[in-house]
């Protein structure tokens, strides 16, 4: 009988499957330099500013985001 054995093959091909081998998220992000529409400071973002749309430092962003209730 090796239902344990069987079983326990089974739930590490699981985790193989959900990445927890290896993170994908944390590979390196491309940051874009930008300078914050409020400060003025140059700042990076790790997307690409829309044209048109002002972008914040980390120190700013809170500031402008707008609360979720
Ligand atoms: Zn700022």
């Amino acid at each position: 009988m090796d239902i344990y054995a069987q079983r326990q093959t089974c739930m590490s091909k699981t985790m193989e499957r959900k990445g927890f081998g290896g993170p994908r998220n944390f590979g390196p992000r491309e940051m874009t330099k930008t300078v914050c529409s409020d400060c003025g400071k140059e700042c990076e973002v790790p997307f690409k500013p829309t044209e048109g749309r002002p972008v914040y430092c980390r120190d700013c962003l809170p500031k402008h985001r707008k609360p979720r209730f």
